[in-house]
């Protein structure tokens, strides 16, 4: 439930209003608009005098929100989300590039790449140190040497780290990564969703090889439950009967999901399609249908990756990459600036 109020609502009548709110057990969600404030309740509502409330003298409306997810509706909370990771932002107009391996392999291959994405533009970097691979003879990534190695390549390019969780009891290794990544294959962990919902990071959750666009939204709204607010939405490719492509990357989710809810949206075009000349056209119709981001694997020797070198493209295709965003984002959806 929403409660809209008046423009230049009084202050100590609004005090009482939220007083009153909590005593009877709801957790607030203050939205302050460029004219109005909005009260958004989370709690069982079922039993809450809508007309009592709508009599106040400060209440404007007062309205009920079908959809389950609260904290990610875009109802409670009008304006974009900015999630501020030092000099990278994403949302509201800001856009963010993420590039790196699909795995960190060795020091010299990921500074090298840190070096190179960085020059074309990247603001954040990628590589994974635990890897969830479908065959556990598969590369499983360097692990905690792989967090170091990040590290390191955090220090001499300068760029923010993102980085794949997949137990909780790995976090206190993640205390130098700026983002969390929740793969998609954990998307409906809730368990690790909630651990998640009580740090203070942000988190970039992957939509589910097989989930709705909704459940893609609970699973966020388990870790804003919690009070950790940043969250920004990965669409990621997903299940369907077409085998040309390793997903089907469903671009329409990029405004569906800007209508309901106010949380960033990035677009993966490299697990999307599962090939390094698909990921291009990919990324650009991203940034036109209006993503707010994109991560994009990028490797130094992609033939000789320990995972997803197919996928994956060179430094140099990605510098031609992010021209090519450059040069179409004026014409993208959504305005957006790229510093
Ligand atoms: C990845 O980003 O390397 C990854 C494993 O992604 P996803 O969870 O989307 O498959
Ligand atoms: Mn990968």
């Amino acid at each position: 439930m929403i409660i809209l109020l008046k423009e230049n609502a009084n202050p100590k009548q609004v005090e009482n209003l939220t007083k009153f709110l909590r005593g009877r057990g709801f957790d607030l969600h203050m939205s302050q608009g460029t004219e109005h404030t909005i009260i958004g309740l989370i709690g069982d509502t079922s039993k809450i005098d809508i007309d009592l409330i709508s009599s106040l003298d400060v209440v404007e409306a007062v309205r009920r929100i079908q959809e389950p997810y609260k904290n990610a509706n875009r109802k409670f909370h009008a304006a974009d989300t900015v999630v501020d990771i030092g000099k990278a932002r994403i949302g509201g107009g800001h856009f963010m590039m993420i590039a790196g391996p699909c795995s960190v392999e060795n020091r010299d291959q990921i500074c090298e790449v840190a070096r190179d994405v960085c020059v074309s533009g990247a603001n954040v970097l990628r590589g994974g140190a635990f890897k969830p691979r479908t065959s556990p003879y598969a590369f499983q990534g360097l692990h905690g040497e792989g967090l170091r190695l990040l590290s390191e390549a955090k220090k001499e390019s300068g760029l923010p780290i993102i980085t794949e969780i997949m137990d909780i009891n790995h976090l206190p290794l993640f205390e130098d990564v700026d983002i969390i990544q929740v793969g998609a294959r954990n998307m409906q962990n809730f368990e690790l969703l909630k651990e998640l919902g009580q740090i203070r990071k942000p988190i970039l959750l992957k939509r589910g090889l097989a989930n709705t666009i909704q459940e893609l939204l609970m699973s966020a709204e388990y870790i804003m439950a919690g009070g950790n607010e940043q969250v920004i939405l990965c669409e990621r490719g997903i299940r369907t009967f077409e085998t040309a492509t390793r997903n089907t990357l469903d671009l329409s989710a990029i405004p569906v999901l800007h209508k309901l809810t106010h949380l960033p949206v990035v677009v993966d075009p490299s697990h999307g399609t599962g090939d390094n000349e698909l990921v291009a056209p990919m990324a650009l119709a991203a940034v036109a249908a209006g993503a707010d981001g994109l991560i994009i694997e990028v490797h130094n020797d992609p033939p000789h990756a320990l995972c997803d070198g197919k996928q994956s493209l060179t430094p140099e295709q990605f510098n031609a990459l992010a021209n090519a965003v450059r040069a179409i984002m004026p014409y993208g959806a959504k305005e957006m600036s790229w510093s």
